[in-house]
């Protein structure tokens, strides 16, 4: 059993100053696959002090030497690109197919950053268009300086990627805490900047759980900027932390996203989607589509083709090839899922479909793909992010009904429209308030565009240059021209 008793400071792997251990499992097999020994705060300390001494070397390298080194990240992940898809697998119960799209989602995110450090080096100084006579003015991007990220289990190589690729890229420094619960892909990052000789302490490893060192780092008066990715509960937490000091903070959180079926959709094609949307990832995705919307003159029809597609689906072992869904990521979040189908069956809720018309595999963290159909909108399961392969349906008679039960959530991460005529699917999307909206389409994700939340879904965005932003300071030097 591999034994994580190391953190990565400054460019050495050095003994954890901590001693609680901590179990890290394979959820489909029930095992116990490794051990954490969780860090303390001497760790933190220790971290936040190398990420602070390499600040001013890593700016001053610039961008065209940022980027190179993000270049070099993305080739050694590829590199690594089997093992760290079947690591995947096994530490996140994610099938191979789907450990894969990751995989190839962070190494695009890796060179887009280095393309984006190196046009930033080209924009350092442009000239402001402005209207006095004898003015110079000059823009500046400066990194924000010591980053503290802190990410999730769901899908670790890419919200992780989408944090670290653009911090490195504007020049900052890390101190970066994974999910204790899939800390294994994560490792690989450790080892890759020790591979391609980043300057010692740009990249700080820590591991350990939220309350052992998340919480200690979003409290480090050390830290300039905080970047957070996970559940709403915690995102507060951190954002607490963050006011102590003046300390700026970004924060990727849940969804309760619509999938909106108009009238005109093909409803073949809608299923298809539809199941997409809300089955990846066995549902573990903050913009799952978990709320189904459709005209009430498909709905019987779609639930239909729903139900074959969700029969069909093959729940097993995340490494055999055949394999459609896995285990939830931990026993805990099985039992989390399984708390609101308790709630399900108290509110009365109707399934068309759920663990009575599924075979579950002997072992494994499994939850049948589940959908409840005609769910009253005070319904718990219609409001709050379940983090499961649990869809919640509703009919509307008409376009604007459809739009009005879409927008009210709290939450705003994503959208999908399906309709068979595209201008009016993009009509429809531009209504809604969510910072992602697909229309006819899977949820695709491109490094190029932002992602993040309207309401309590987030603050700030990542991705595109809107990540690279929420990295840098902008300053302006002015006087007289010439
Ligand atoms: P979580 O909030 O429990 O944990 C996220 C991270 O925070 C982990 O590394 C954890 O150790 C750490 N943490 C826990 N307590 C902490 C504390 N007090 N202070 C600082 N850090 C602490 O979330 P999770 O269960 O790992 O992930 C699921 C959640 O993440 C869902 O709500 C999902 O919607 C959200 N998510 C959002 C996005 C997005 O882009 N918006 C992407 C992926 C996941």
């Amino acid at each position: 059993m591999q034994r994580l008793t190391q953190q990565f400071i400054g460019n050495h792997w050095v003994e954890s100053h901590g001693t609680r251990r901590l179990p890290v499992t394979d959820p489909y097999r029930q095992e116990q696959i490794a051990e954490l020994t969780a860090g303390d705060p001497a760790d933190v300390d220790a971290a936040v002090a190398a990420a602070r001494q390499a600040l001013p070397i890593w700016q001053g390298l610039g961008g065209y030497r940022r980027g190179a080194y993000l270049d070099a990240f993305a080739d050694a992940l590829a590199e690594r690109r089997d093992a760290l898809i079947r690591l995947s697998a096994v530490n996140n119960g994610k099938p191979l197919a789907e450990a894969g799209i990751d995989l190839d989602d962070a190494i695009a995110c890796y060179r887009y950053y280095a393309e984006q450090a190196r046009a930033l080096e080209q924009r350092q100084g442009r000239l402001v268009e402005h209207g006095m006579d004898g003015v110079e003015a000059r823009t500046y991007e400066d990194p924000v300086g010591v980053v503290g990220l802190i990410t999730p289990w769901n899908f670790p190589l890419v919200t992780s990627a989408w944090k670290i690729a653009p911090a490195l890229a504007a020049g900052c420094t890390i101190v970066f805490k994974p999910s204790e619960v899939t800390p294994l892909p994560e490792q690989a990052l450790a080892e890759i900047a020790l591979e391609i000789d980043l300057p010692a302490g740009v990249f700080n490893l820590v591991h350990g759980d939220g309350q052992g060192i998340g919480a200690l780092l979003s409290e480090h008066p050390g830290v300039d900027k905080l970047s957070f990715t996970g559940s709403n509960a915690v995102g507060e937490k951190v954002m607490l932390a963050a006011a102590k000091g003046i300390r700026g903070v970004s924060l990727e959180l849940g969804g309760k996203s619509p999938i909106l079926v108009l009238d005109d959709a093909d409803i073949d094609q809608a299923a298809d989607w539809v199941m997409a949307g809300i089955y990846f990832n066995s549902g573990q995705i903050c913009s799952a589509t978990s709320r189904l919307i459709v005209h009430q003159s498909l709905a019987e029809d779609l639930y239909a083709a729903l139900a074959v597609r969700m029969d069909a689906i093959r729940l097993g072992d995340p490494l055999a090839d055949d394999t459609g869904m896995g285990p939830m990521t931990s026993a805990r979040q099985r039992q989390a899922v399984e708390d609101y189908l308790a709630i399900a069956r108290d509110e009365g809720l109707v399934a068309v479909r759920d663990a009575s018309h599924h075979q579950l595999p002997a072992q494994g963290e499994f939850i049948a793909p589940t959908l409840f159909r005609d769910v009253p909108t005070d319904s718990r399961l219609w409001r709050e992010e379940i983090f499961g392969p649990v869809l919640c349906a509703r009919s509307a008679a008409s376009e604007e009904e459809a739009i009005q039960l879409a927008n009210d959530s709290d939450f705003g991460l994503a959208a999908t429209v399906i309709s068979s005529d595209v201008e009016r699917a993009r009509r429809v999307g531009r209504q809604l308030r969510a910072g992602s909206i697909w229309y006819n389409s899977e949820q695709i994700v491109m490094p190029e565009a932002s992602w993040g939340g309207f309401g309590i879904s987030g603050i700030g965005r990542e991705l595109g240059l809107w990540g690279l932003a929420g990295y840098l300071e902008v300053k302006h030097l002015i006087g007289p021209a010439g």
